[in-house]
């Protein structure tokens, strides 16, 4: 087993997660097998409790842990399922030992940091509770070299080098700026964060260089001899396109085979990548746009990270570029949803929770369904879909779900009875994959060309089987439902071309090589929908 660290230097946001992606990629290439996994430095134990503002959306595993949004871009990277044993935070590590000190397993020892804490990290490094085995386990670390929180995860990491040597490679990713009025770029930054990493017994074998413009060779060759790293271990990142251009830009530069080099592997020919090669020239073949709003509260881009890039992955299947349009809800209203729309051919009506920017998710909903525009609710947004009919259609003014009020007659959405119990907020929703059957003859049996699904959750809140009846009558249909549980899955109006929701989460699915059905069929819709009207 070899095991390959990323951390990240200078500042955040350097794209960590797009480099330890491509790195799992190039070595899946290259017939390895490999996990990615993510250490936040954080002390919460999931990040289920953060706000997207602070992280992102939160990204929901097969089996049902609540994780940074890092490993969506792993699964859509490299086709992988990750689990919870993936995603560690130091709230998680500090519990285990905690558990371990109640339960006496350390015999009267005194516990601390070292050697307890950074075994704890050690072992989860190793996967010592995953009966999978890898060639490469790749684990990126989460935050910046000197913040106070990750020095037990360098700290561990010093001790892994030390105890598997040559098996051990750690990759840094630094920041090299350009300064305008000096007309250069600056190397020190990187120079300053090399040092803090060998200040605590780290000595980076890789470098990558983030930058916005070209770096020559004498920035290379000078940057690998003042940080110790070999000439062709230090590669650049430049701007890309997209986050998908990486990791062809990373194996042009011999990443992957630095990393066997260092490693003493044997290096071989290098894989064509022709897949995602295909993928990248089938998107920019694609010139003819088409734009989709997506209806939600958060104008963060990465709150709905996984729902724009599965609507990326289904127009570049479809040869058209998706022009994502953010509709915020919170201010959206019967009186400018007609001009707000302008130009949009379909609508994702998006996950949240809590009642801000409701009422627009159920404003969008009505105009989409009156104008029989393409229409997909996800899980929140499946519920607003849900609400509006029972206002507009069967006639229940005061329809809502009870999360938002909890007094409502028509409570057409209602918490499962397992949460009514619940009183911890963390990791207690309906979490990961349920099965899911399909009704013969629905769109939503059309669109995955078989009856019986998985698809990961989310929520507390159901739809109220007691009002099941009325829906289907007054044509809106349920085509999904969980078979062992009775719940309502996906629901659908038949009488409009694609107004579909789900209470599940497909965008979790969506990978580069594999789109998933739902966004293809509904950006196809949309597409039509374009070509009929907005053209
Ligand atoms: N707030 C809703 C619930 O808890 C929907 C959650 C979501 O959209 N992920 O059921």
């Amino acid at each position: 087993m070899k095991y390959l660290f990323v951390t990240g230097g200078v500042v955040s946001s350097l794209g960590k997660g797009i480099i330890s992606s491509s790195i799992g990629k190039l070595l899946q290439a290259r017939g390895y097998s490999i996990t990615i996994q993510k250490f936040d430095p954080y002390i919460n134990i999931d990040p289920g409790t953060l706000n997207p503002y602070e992280h992102g959306e939160c990204y929901v595993t097969e089996d049902g842990m609540e994780t940074d949004l890092d490993l969506g871009h792993y699964e859509r990277f490299t086709n992988i399922r990750t689990t919870r044993g993936n995603s560690i935070t130091t709230g998680r590590i500090y519990r285990a030992v905690i558990d371990k000190e109640r339960r006496g397993d350390y015999l009267g020892k005194t516990i601390q940091v070292v050697p307890h804490i950074t075994d704890e990290i050690k072992r989860r490094i190793r996967r010592e509770d995953d009966p999978n085995k890898y060639d490469f386990i790749i684990t990126e670390i989460g935050g910046t070299i000197g913040d106070i929180e990750s020095m037990p995860f360098l700290e561990a990491i010093r001790q892994m080098k030390w105890e598997n040597q040559g098996d051990v490679a750690c990759i840094h990713l630094t920041y090299v700026p350009y300064l305008k009025a000096a007309g250069e770029v600056k190397t020190k930054p990187t120079q300053h964060s090399v040092k803090e990493m060998q200040g605590v017994g780290i000595q980076p074998d890789i470098l990558v260089l983030r930058t916005e413009t070209h770096l020559n060779s004498d920035i290379i060759h000078k940057v690998a001899s003042f940080c110790n790293v070999d000439r062709d271990c230090v590669v650049q990142s430049e701007d890309m396109p997209s986050i998908y251009e990486v990791p062809v830009a990373m194996q042009e530069q011999g990443l992957d085979a630095a990393i066997l080099r260092k490693l003493g592997m044997p290096v071989g020919e290098t894989p064509q990548l022709e897949n995602w090669r295909d993928f990248l020239k089938r998107r920019d073949a694609a010139v003819e746009t088409v734009k989709i709003a997506i209806a939600g509260k958060y104008e963060l881009q990465d709150a709905y990270k996984s729902i724009r890039e599965s609507l990326h992955h289904a127009g570049v299947y479809n040869d058209r570029k998706v022009d994502i349009q953010f509709i915020n809800t919170e201010f959206l209203t019967p009186d400018d949803v007609e001009e707000k729309m302008k130009g949009v051919s379909g609508v994702v009506i998006c996950p949240g929770f809590g009642q801000r920017g409701t009422e627009g998710k159920i404003v969008m909903a009505e105009y989409c369904r009156t104008h029989d525009i393409p229409t997909f609710g996800i899980c929140y947004g499946m519920q607003m879909i849900v609400v509006e009919f029972a206002r507009n259609v069967l006639g229940y003014k005061d329809a809502n779900s009870a999360e938002i009020d909890p007094e409502t007659k028509h409570n057409v959405i209602d918490i499962m009875e397992e949460q009514k119990a619940i009183t911890q907020m963390g990791g207690t929703m309906r979490l990961g994959a349920y099965p899911c059957r399909l009704r013969e003859g629905s769109k939503a049996y059309e669109v995955y060309g078989k009856a019986d699904i998985r698809e990961r959750h989310r929520h507390r809140y159901e739809f109220n089987n007691a009002y099941l009846e009325e829906f289907e009558k007054a044509g809106m249909v349920c085509t999904g439902k969980n078979p062992d549980a009775d719940l309502v899955e996906i629901v659908e109006i038949p009488a409009l071309k694609w107004y579909l929701a789900a209470q599940f989460h497909p965008e979790y699915q969506s990978t580069v090589l594999h789109p998933h059905p739902l966004f293809m069929s509904f950006t196809k819709a949309a597409i039509e929908y374009n070509d009929e009207h907005n053209r």
